[in-house]
């Protein structure tokens, strides 16, 4: 029997008019029965949450930050439950969904919790004039909240967090393949005493649901985290109503490793960053770029070290789980198909070894193996678009000023990482890089008060305790005469 997700509005749960299919990616099975919400279902949701934002954007920081550890306490105890639920709705390993999104998820509302009862705001006095100037940062309204499939949980309460934090009230979406788990935390709402309204999801589709959402003219402010044409399209239909906007988009990050890196760590993170989540994170490493004097060797091992990478059903002891749906196993198969066109060496992986997989449960189930390209040209696509799968080009580079030019050489701007032991190269290359973060010798060690986002065409706008406080309050000055 598949699993009925309902909508979330005004603190209760309802009924959809229509649904739509969940698959679980591991089986290629039905598994829930999604709403696609339309358009009057979403306007009862803004007004929800419209006419909840009074009284929520004026109750003390203390008292939201209570009923915010409240939910992270909540989320906590029901951890293992969520993680099996997000790897069936994902495909991701339980193991992943246990030991990252779901405690990242709870870390969220932890963090923002705590980190609203620390703000100070600037003050100013102005000698000559005698006045007293002060900054208010004032909630904005209904915030439209819109993410993606790839880590639901860990996403969605990285956006709601801060901003039911800071005061505002929101409509949720989650994406319409990974729903299931927001549709849970709507409970943990409920049971943390979450005032009705603040929080209202709707399932759906973007070009059905979300398309409402960002529209909407009672809706301000839009955080929007996915593909970059999507993120495009929501610039062009916001424009002419001056909304707010934050952009989290796609990626297509280098490694860049010098011949005197700590090979052995090295490998084993940029085997990690590469592969985790099946590749389906937008930080993954998708170039890597190899100083010649260790080209070869760094193939070897990478190779062989992804041929060791377990792919199979995700409530075992996996590596990698499966792709999210048929249609990108299909688009990430067809990267596949280009590296061989092109006349490129397929070292390991798809086409190349045998996908083994032992429980007949998955065989119709979305699994593609850990696959390194090499001899590619920079210019190839697949050098240039998002992969979002477990497809890694490695190429080789002779010096540092070529490689940062040819890393540089993309139009995506996330994320990089830098493997020297060279701490000024280190220092030099991470400079010089066009994204909006850098690892150097490791990767997605993550402290939630630095700015997180990207450059170019892989977004606009910050995410951290500060960043988050500019995007979700508005600054107004006060200036008082003495
Ligand atoms: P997507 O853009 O297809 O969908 C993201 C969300 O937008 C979904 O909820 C979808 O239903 C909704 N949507 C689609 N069309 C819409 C429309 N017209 N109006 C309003 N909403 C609409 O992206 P995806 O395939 O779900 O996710 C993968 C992408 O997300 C990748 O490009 C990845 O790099 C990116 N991503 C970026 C970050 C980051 O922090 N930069 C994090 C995770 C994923």
């Amino acid at each position: 029997m598949a699993v009925v997700v309902s909508n979330f509005v005004n603190g209760e749960f309802v009924a959809a008019q229509d649904y739509i299919d969940s698959i679980n990616p591991a089986t290629g099975e039905l598994w829930a029965k999604i709403p696609n919400s339309t358009e009057d279902e979403v306007n009862v949701a803004v007004a929800a949450a419209k006419n909840a934002f009074e009284g929520w954007s004026t109750t003390t920081i203390q008292d939201r930050s209570k009923i915010l550890q409240k939910i992270a306490d909540l989320l906590e105890k029901e951890l293992k439950e969520f993680a099996e639920v997000e790897s069936r709705d994902q495909g991701k390993p339980v193991s992943l969904a246990t030991n990252i999104d779901i405690p990242r998820a709870v870390y969220n509302f932890r963090f923002f919790a705590t980190s609203i009862l620390h703000i100070k705001s600037d003050c100013t006095f102005l000698d000559g004039a005698g006045a007293v100037n002060y900054v208010q940062h004032v909630p904005v309204g209904v915030a439209g909240l819109i993410s993606p499939w790839n880590l639901p949980m860990y996403l969605v309460t990285w956006k709601i967090a801060p901003c039911i934090a800071f005061g505002n009230t929101c409509v949720v979406k989650p994406s319409e393949m990974t729903s299931v788990t927001a549709f849970m935390l709507c409970k943990v709402f409920q049971d943390a005493g979450l005032p009705p309204g603040v929080v209202n999801m709707v399932c759906g589709t973007g070009p059905r649901t979300g398309e409402v959402i960002i529209r909407h003219p009672d809706v301000p402010l839009i955080s929007f985290t996915g593909s970059t044409a999507v993120g495009r399209h929501i610039q062009e239909v916001t424009a002419p109503n001056t909304k707010k906007l934050s952009l989290e988009l796609g990626g297509k990050n280098a490694a860049i490793i010098f011949e005197d890196c700590d090979l052995a760590n090295c490998i084993t993170t940029t085997l990690r960053s590469s592969f985790t989540n099946q590749g389906e994170v937008c930080l993954c490493t998708s170039r890597i770029f190899v100083q010649e004097g260790i080209y070869s060797e760094f193939i070897q091992r990478f190779v062989e070290a992804s041929r060791q990478l377990k792919v199979g059903d995700p409530t075992t002891n996996v590596n990698l789980g499966a792709l999210i749906s048929a249609q990108h196993l299909n688009k990430v198969k067809s990267f596949v198909e280009l590296a061989r066109k092109e006349g490129a060496t397929i070292q390991c992986g798809q086409g190349v070894d045998q996908l083994n997989l032992p429980n007949p449960e998955n065989k119709n189930g979305y699994f593609f193996l850990p696959t390194v390209i090499t001899n590619v040209s920079d210019s190839s696509e697949l050098m240039q678009s998002e992969i979002f799968g477990p497809v890694v080009c490695i190429v080789p580079f002779t010096s540092e000023q070529e490689v940062i030019k040819r890393a540089n050489n993309c139009r995506y701007g996330l994320c990089a990482t830098v493997w020297t032991k060279d701490l000024g190269r280190a220092q030099r290359v991470a400079r010089k890089m066009e994204v909006g973060t850098v690892w150097t010798n490791c990767w997605l060690v993550r402290d939630l008060n630095m700015p997180f986002g990207g450059m170019k065409d892989s977004g606009i706008g910050r995410e951290s305790a500060t960043d988050s406080l500019e995007f979700f309050t508005e600054k107004k000055t006060i200036c008082m005469m003495i």
